[in-house]
């Protein structure tokens, strides 16, 4: 893969019978948003924490722009915890300047940064309150803003969307967005797949602990799609299966998904939809995050 920023390699974690992390191995592409996904318990939290050299990996290596990740490189990394850390009795400015010199700021360009993006989030007015005086997601966005404020060019959060409201997850996107344009790299954690469907280039999906899909989020799609159409219109369903090749129709809201032997051509089933008139629309279908995300772990169950 072209220019990985970070490469997990054959990493593994054991906690006594339990095997939370097994052989894994993937690439984070440079300038890509990285959705690390996986049902609970999957191994995703475990993985970030070896990334982020909380707790050490039993076996593999982890490289950050080709050089393993050490205690001064793991710096370098924005990290956002799935549990979230603030200390409660210290002032908002004054944690975040806190943070922004633990990573390496001097205190006025810390404090400076900190006031344009407490502006930005709508909590100017919150500065010099304690961080218990903040509700759970005022507090979520503080710890985001601190995760951000050294301009780190890799950013992993854990779930950083839970606890906000969907105009503040908006916004935090938006932001995402905005930071990934401007080339930073973004793996995310998250159970909402949706984001994940907006957002990421990339996935890596983990099951008991192994990655059982990695690759770019395009060719994922076309994998799972198959030779399936989405087709609208005035249309019989029991008329569509008997056309040629037609291996299965069923309903998507009010269209209608035609699934066609593998290597059958789409044009003649668009030709014999045309012929019998009604045809308002054709297109591949593309299946979401949540199809694969679902279809991928029960068939890894299945192997069980
Ligand atoms: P979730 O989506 O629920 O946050 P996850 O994919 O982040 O799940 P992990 O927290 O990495 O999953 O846990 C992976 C496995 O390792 C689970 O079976 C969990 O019980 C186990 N595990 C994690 N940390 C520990 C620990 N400190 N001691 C013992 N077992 C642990």
């Amino acid at each position: 893969m072209a220019d990985p920023i970070l490469e997990i390699e054959h990493i593994s974690k054991r906690y006594g019978e339990v095997t939370a992390v097994d052989n894994l191995s993937f690439n984070v592409p440079r300038g890509s948003v990285f959705g690390l996904l996986g049902p609970n318990g999957a191994g995703k939290s475990t993985t970030i924490r070896m990334i982020m050299r909380i707790i050490m990996a039993d076996e593999g290596r982890i490289l950050l722009d080709g050089v393993p990740v050490d205690d001064d490189r793991r710096r370098l990394i924005g990290y956002l915890p799935e549990e979230r850390g603030l200390y409660k009795k210290m002032k908002v400015l004054e944690h975040l300047v806190f943070l922004g010199t633990i990573r390496g700021l001097k205190p006025g360009e810390a404090k400076k940064r900190s006031l344009a993006w407490l502006e930005n989030f709508d909590l100017g007015e919150w500065a010099t309150h304690k961080v218990e005086d903040l509700s759970k997601g005022m507090q979520q966005k503080v710890q985001f803003i601190g995760t951000i404020l050294h301009r780190p060019q890799l950013l992993i959060l854990d779930e950083p969307f839970s606890g906000l409201d969907p105009i503040n997850s908006r916004a935090l996107k938006d932001l995402l967005m905005a930071m990934s344009k401007e080339g930073v790299t973004i793996v995310l954690s998250t159970h909402v797949l949706p984001q994940v469907d907006e957002l990421c280039t990339n996935i890596c999906l983990i099951n008991r602990a192994r990655a059982i899909l990695n690759g770019r989020l395009a060719d994922i799609r076309t994998d799972y799609g198959g030779n399936v159409w989405r087709v609208a219109g005035a249309l019989d369903e029991n008329a569509l299966s008997t056309l040629p090749a037609v291996t299965a129709v069923r309903p998507l809201g009010a269209e209608m998904l035609v699934e066609l032997e593998p290597d059958a051509e789409p044009r003649h089933l668009l030709q014999a939809l045309a012929a019998q008139g009604g045809l308002e629309s054709f297109t591949r279908f593309v299946p979401g995050l949540e199809n694969i995300f679902i279809r991928a772990v029960e068939e890894d169950r299945a192997h069980a």
